[in-house]
């Protein structure tokens, strides 16, 4: 087998190579740039003094670290002190470090279970069955043709870029799971095929953190909270904005109903 080669003068050239050696290959390049310099060029923009009140939102000044975390470009231990040497209090740089935590610990999660966490690790709190899941990613999720505004821009972004914000990973987790009804690997599986920081251990986790099938309840969401933290960017321009049509629209109680007809409403938190 031959060894590709890894020496180019320019981007351009990279880009050109890769496309003659992977014709089948025909996305978009993503614009994550990679290597040890662009990794510590990212760490050197991070903003931890907005990131705790910021980070829920796509324009929040989250830090965009995770394809370097991930493939050990650069260690959550260097993360960790960049923010002690430049002597940040703990107040502000503990809403960061306990997202660092969080990768630090699907890992040793994944250390115990191997393959394991690929197996719902509890059953499913939707009062739903595995049974009532389909196996398949249904075609329009990532043909992006739901005719969703916001769902359709989610599934591009993760296609042409390898990268989502947290919070529409939740939201097109959610919405593949519970308004789907699809099972939890099918999505992970997607994931990991255009994620550049896909990890098998953060992704099913969160998947199945999503699903209900490791936490007391399943993550999901109503138009208020994606047009909020999105700042009405789909919203504005979707045809079913403000209509019956859309399917995010109601209080979580409504949409509990819809979505979880034979579950505890009670254990699902929706009532007081
Ligand atoms: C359905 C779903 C799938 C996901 N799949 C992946 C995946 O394949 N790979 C991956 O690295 N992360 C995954 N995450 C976690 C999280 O969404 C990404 O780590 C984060 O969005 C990356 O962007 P960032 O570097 O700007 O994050 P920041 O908010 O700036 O966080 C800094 C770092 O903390 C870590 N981190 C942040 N949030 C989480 C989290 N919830 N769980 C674990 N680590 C976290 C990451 O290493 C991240 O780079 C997933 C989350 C969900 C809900």
């Amino acid at each position: 087998m031959s060894t590709l080669r890894r020496d180019f003068a320019t981007r351009e050239a990279l880009v050109a190579y890769i496309a003659q050696e992977f014709p089948e290959a025909t996305g978009p390049v993503s614009p994550i740039r990679g290597g040890r310099q662009a990794a510590l060029a990212q760490l050197a923009a991070i903003q931890p003094e907005t990131y705790g009140d910021t980070r829920n939102y796509l324009d929040g000044t989250v830090t965009r670290l995770s394809p370097y975390l991930r493939h050990g470009v650069l260690a959550l231990t260097e993360v960790r002190d960049w923010l002690q040497q430049r002597r940040y209090s703990w107040k502000t740089a503990e809403p960061l470090v306990r997202q660092l935590a969080w990768r630090a610990y699907w890992q040793t999660l994944y250390d115990q279970w191997g393959d394991g966490i690929w197996e719902d690790r509890e059953p499913y709190k939707t009062g739903w069955q595995p049974e009532d899941y389909a196996n398949d990613l249904p075609g329009d999720i990532p043909d992006a043709s739901t005719g969703l505004l916001c769902v359709d821009s989610f599934s591009r972004e993760l296609q042409d870029t390898g990268y989502l914000h947290n919070h529409v990973r939740l939201w097109l987790a959610a919405y593949v799971v519970h308004w789907r009804r699809v099972k939890w690997q099918a999505g992970a599986r997607w994931f990991l095929e255009h994620l550049l920081d896909g990890d098998p251990a953060s992704n099913n986790l969160s998947w199945q953190w999503v699903a209900s099938t490791f936490s007391h309840k399943p993550y999901y969401f109503n138009q208020d909270n994606l047009a909020r933290y999105s700042r009405r960017r789909w919203c504005e321009a979707c045809p079913h904005d403000g209509r019956a049509t859309c399917p995010f629209r109601g209080s979580y109680e409504q949409l509990a109903r819809r979505l979880f007809p034979h579950a505890d409403l009670h254990r699902l938190g929706t009532r007081r």
